[in-house]
């Protein structure tokens, strides 16, 4: 195996390392247009808020947003106003709605940058109502219940006792009701079925309190794949736009794998038979042994757990990590394999046919895909195939 082609750089200013990830937008895209279609889109009256939350699941959040603005995203979700402001910087112009708690100082972004809050507690719900009659403006905002998750959100059983005051005044509009499903990947739990039931209550319940929002929304990718009744008037989904179905409903919807995780070997050496790679110094080797160093470790995101237990791909061929995963480099066995410093390493993604997806990565640890792709470190320089997207760009931590 020699060196296989440079990955596609565009950016002279980029400080060139072995291991970079590379992000496919036209599969985002693609994705995207696969999940509309699923739902029907706005035509059929479910649309699609599309998630790029936690720097859009390790992607790169302005790339990604605005590659799923060009395919037609209508809006765009984030965690903190934070997260919105930079995506405003990034050039995306859809509406974006922020998901997480609204503390009192960073309110000024809502309105500087135009984010459609979430009210998801009554202490929120006064101070944007506090900032926007300040300023002297209404804002839009989606009001969010908590139908069994116990996270952000006005519990659903006593709605009519907390949103009258929280809604008093007539600086606050509520474009939109939400829930969130705790158990939408567990075919087994109950609960699925009681937050859905409960988050029908809670919207009679505002109905009759006054409140009757334009939509509605609940089903993030778990759900929405797993029963219609979730849809609603729009879905939320992350992981499925990033190409990855949960478990429980892959098979669902097909979808493009989005990220793949590429580096180099850097050294090839031979341990003796007892010998251990690492540290920690577990696990002799029972054979002699060969071994190549690959400059990527937990701090590009790759799992402590994966040792002695993950694969990555090198030659076309499934080898495993030997020895603890380092800060900066794993150990993987080639033994009897033609392996060559300068080969290309697939850690996700394919190689000559062979393929390692996101969700075997995600099972072998015990995690779910999210995390797999959010831990994606940040000195890892993300590679885009296609405009609109910037050249290569840095993750901001
Ligand atoms: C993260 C998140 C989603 C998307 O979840 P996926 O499982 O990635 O589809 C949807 N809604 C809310 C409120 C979220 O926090």
């Amino acid at each position: 195996m020699r060196v296989g082609p440079v990955p596609p750089w565009r950016s002279p200013a980029v400080v060139v390392r072995p291991t970079y990830a590379h992000i496919d937008l036209d599969a985002i895209r693609a994705n995207f247009q696969s999940v509309l279609a699923h739902v029907g889109g706005p035509s059929g009256g479910v649309d699609v808020i599309a998630v790029v939350k936690a720097n859009g699941y390790g992607h790169g959040a302005v790339p990604v947003a605005r590659a799923l603005e060009a395919a037609g995203a209508r809006m765009l979700a984030c965690a903190d106003i934070e997260e919105g402001v930079e995506l405003r910087r990034g050039g995306v112009r859809a509406p974006i709605l922020v998901f997480g708690a609204l503390s009192v100082s960073d309110l000024d972004g809502v309105f500087r940058h135009d984010l459609t809050p979430t009210i998801s507690s009554p202490f929120a719900a006064r101070a944007l109502h506090d900032a926007a009659a300040r300023r002297g403006v209404r804002v839009r905002c989606h009001l969010k219940i908590d139908t069994g998750m116990n996270r952000l959100g006005f519990r659903y059983d006593n709605l009519a006792s907390t949103v009258p005051a929280a809604l008093a005044g007539a600086s606050l509009e509520i474009d939109a009701v939400y829930t969130h499903f705790a158990t939408a990947e567990d075919a087994a739990h109950p609960l699925f079925d009681q937050q859905r039931e409960r988050f029908d209550q809670a919207l009679t319940t505002l109905s009759g309190l006054g409140v009757r929002p334009r939509v509605r929304h609940a089903g993030n990718s778990g759900a929405l794949l797993r029963d219609r009744a979730t849809w609603f008037d729009a879905v939320r989904p992350g992981l499925l736009l990033y190409g990855v179905a949960p478990l429980a409903w892959a098979g669902r919807l097909s979808l493009k794998p989005v990220m793949t995780l590429h580096s180099r070997v850097v050294a090839v050496k031979g341990m003796r038979v007892g010998e251990t790679a690492g540290y920690g110094a577990r696990e002799a080797v029972t054979r002699a042994t060969t071994v190549a160093i690959v400059p990527a470790g937990y701090a590009d995101g790759l799992d402590v757990r994966l040792a002695g237990r993950g694969s990555v791909l090198v030659g076309g061929r499934r080898v495993s990590v030997v020895g603890s995963v380092c800060m900066d480099s794993i150990t993987i066995d080639v033994t009897g394999l033609d392996v060559t410093p300068g080969d290309e390493v697939v850690l996700l993604g394919s190689q000559s046919g062979a393929v390692i997806g996101v969700a075997e990565v995600a099972a072998t640890i015990g995690t779910v895909p999210h995390e797999i792709l959010c831990r994606t470190g940040a000195r890892i320089v993300r590679t885009y195939d296609a405009e609109p997207s910037p050249v290569a760009s840095r993750a901001t931590p």
